[in-house]
């Protein structure tokens, strides 16, 4: 997976969950420059699954270009988040300086697509949040975040919409875990949301008790109940 975004849209209101970096191939980092269907602005509040690169790396795009809300996380995942940002941002930096350097981009100026400046802003917006404690974000949605076994910190994200559930599963687990058995969360209205891959701008569900989706290839997902 990479380059994971989810945009839930309740009412007036858009949360995004992820906000990852697309990673590996040439044709897959190229989306990091594309922008969003939607404006960075539109979006109230984030929150993160993990500090894993393709789930956190693009968050200071979207502050630079308008996010002002509130990334909601676990406060191991902020600490390494920051690690990553700072990191991230150094390479794009020395990346672009080197293109200019030796004239890679022919005769256009190459730019990072964040600095560590950019990186620092972002880190100033965390709201950092323990293990199965319920955050409210607005009169219609909270959500908490619960333990998924897959690195320092790392979560599912539950989000309660009135009396129904979302669980965005974000990566799961490990193959063989040695300190850390998943819990199992089921019920009649769960849906879970794995981290999708985007490829088109928008899809729209209506899920009837389903116990598990699984979209790919896809940015925005509009859920019905
Ligand atoms: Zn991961």
């Amino acid at each position: 997976m990479t380059g994971s975004k989810t945009v839930v849209e309740v009412g007036d209101s858009k949360v995004m969950v992820d906000c990852g970096l697309f990673q590996g191939l040439k044709s897959l980092r190229l989306k990091n420059r594309e922008s969003l269907p939607i404006e960075a602005s539109e979006i109230e509040a984030i929150i993160l699954t993990h500090a894993h690169l393709d789930h956190c790396g693009y968050l200071p795009v979207m502050v630079r270009n308008g996010f002002k809300g509130k990334i909601y996380c676990t406060h191991p995942t902020e600490k390494l988040t920051e690690i990553i940002l700072i990191d991230s941002a150094k390479i794009q930096e020395e990346d672009a300086e080197r293109a200019n350097r030796h004239d890679y981009t022919r005769h256009e100026v190459a730019k990072p697509l964040y600095t560590q400046e950019d990186a620092r802003k972002t880190l100033q917006l965390f709201s950092t949040h323990n293990y199965d404690e319920w955050v409210i974000i607005n009169n219609d949605l909270k959500f908490q975040l619960v333990n998924s076994g897959h690195i320092l910190g790392s979560a599912m994200v539950e989000l309660k919409v009135g009396s129904k559930r979302l669980v965005f599963s974000g990566d799961i687990g490990r193959s063989d875990p040695m300190l850390f058995t998943l819990q199992k969360r089921s019920g009649k209205l769960t849906i879970w949301l794995w981290s999708p891959l985007m490829e088109t701008d928008c899809i729209e569900l209506k899920v009837q008790k389903k116990d598990f989706y699984r979209p790919s290839k896809r940015l925005i997902v509009k859920v019905e109940f």
